[in-house]
């Protein structure tokens, strides 16, 4: 497989243009070709010298992401089942909200990590996405919208600190101004709560969100929930939290799927207010998206209303994420389990 053009960071590509005899300048007007023009073939730099154009086309490959199926319509969330260039396949999801649009982004194809509720992880790991690919399935979702999302969310397949290096590259050449220019501020890293990521996302200088998926105040229901929480226990996942606060001054969102009379009652959210009063934190509740293999039901309205007030109450900020995205199978992975079973 020719390495993808989407990759690469600025100075490298420039490097690259200096090997190949070309002008600097060149690399610039590369990087606008495909990030402000957003072309899908060589042919449309036009602006380039063919000879050099040909080069290029020898050495990297332009398409990091196909499209292979598009669910949903202009007004609601829709769905990409993305094809990549080793015939595996992830999925992204786009969701409009009035004039802002987030895109939800894969980060592995597949997951090791194996969250009871989660599809992601039933069929099982295959590989960490490449930078260029991460990169490819904004610029897909930009295709579909015809303009660049203003959001960008690692909630799609996968575990992004389990990839870190590349999750943190594409993050770099979407963030560039050359870029997409997307603001750090914008873009959301989501963690089932791998410490040494949270610990090393605190020294990169970003002023990323982060996300921590958190499910559970308690060790024992967060263990059967997800087994990630017997290497990462969720009390040092809390104090590499309280420390990335401290460091980055950023609040932290909890992400918390509410599982009927398994972590909904109101001692749970008491317990919860609780555990997250010493951290500048907000929790963004999540309504369970029914998963085939996993037993649980999603809580009740009210119930979940009730949840919040508790929170509230004890002085914790709550939203519960409307499930917009429920409708189109976006829970994650589902659509490419779909994929697998039928092929
Ligand atoms: N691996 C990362 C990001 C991917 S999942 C993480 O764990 O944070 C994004 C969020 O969706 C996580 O909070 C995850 O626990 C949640 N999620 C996964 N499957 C779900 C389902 N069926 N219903 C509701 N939320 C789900």
């Amino acid at each position: 497989m020719k390495s993808l053009i989407h990759g690469l960071f600025l100075d490298e590509l420039t490097a690259v243009i200096r090997e190949m005899d070309a002008p600097a300048f060149r690399a610039k007007q590369i990087w606008h070709w495909l990030y402000e023009q957003r072309i899908t073939t060589w042919d449309a730099m036009k602006n380039l010298p063919t000879e050099l154009r040909a080069k290029l086309a020898e050495r990297f490959e332009l398409t990091p992401a196909r499209a292979l199926e598009i669910t949903g319509t202009e007004d609601e969330a829709r769905k990409i089942l993305v094809g990549l260039g080793d015939g595996e396949c992830v999925e992204e999801v786009l969701l409009p909200s009035g004039d802002r649009r987030t895109v939800c982004v894969s980060s592995q194809v597949g997951c090791k990590f194996a969250c009871a509720f989660c599809a992601s992880g039933q069929a099982g790991y295959k590989r960490n996405l490449l930078a260029g690919e991460i990169v490819g399935e904004v610029l897909l979702a930009a295709a579909v919208w015809g303009d660049r999302p203003g959001n960008i969310v690692f909630m799609g397949v996968g575990e992004p600190f389990d990839n870190y290096d590349n999750v943190l590259r594409a993050i770099r050449i979407l963030n560039h101004p050359d870029g997409l220019g997307i603001g750090a501020r914008r873009i959301t890293l989501s963690t089932c709560g791998v410490i040494p990521g949270i610990q090393r996302l605190a020294e990169e200088g970003l002023q990323l969100e982060l996300s921590l998926s958190l499910h559970a105040p308690d060790t024992a229901t967060r263990g059967q929930l997800m087994p990630v929480n017997r290497r990462y226990p969720l009390a040092d996942v809390l104090a590499a939290c309280k420390a990335y606060a401290e460091k980055t001054k950023r609040i932290i969102t909890f992400e918390y799927t509410l599982v009927r009379g398994v972590n909904d009652s109101p001692a749970q959210a008491e317990d919860l207010a609780r555990l997250l009063a010493p951290l500048p934190a907000r929790v963004n509740l999540i309504p369970l998206s029914p998963v085939e293999g996993f037993e649980g039901e999603p809580t009740p309205p009210e119930t979940a209303r009730q949840f919040i007030r508790t929170l509230e109450r004890a002085g914790i900020n709550a939203t519960l994420r409307d499930s917009q995205g429920s409708r189109i199978k976006a829970a994650c992975g589902q659509l490419r389990i779909r994929r697998l079973a039928t092929t």
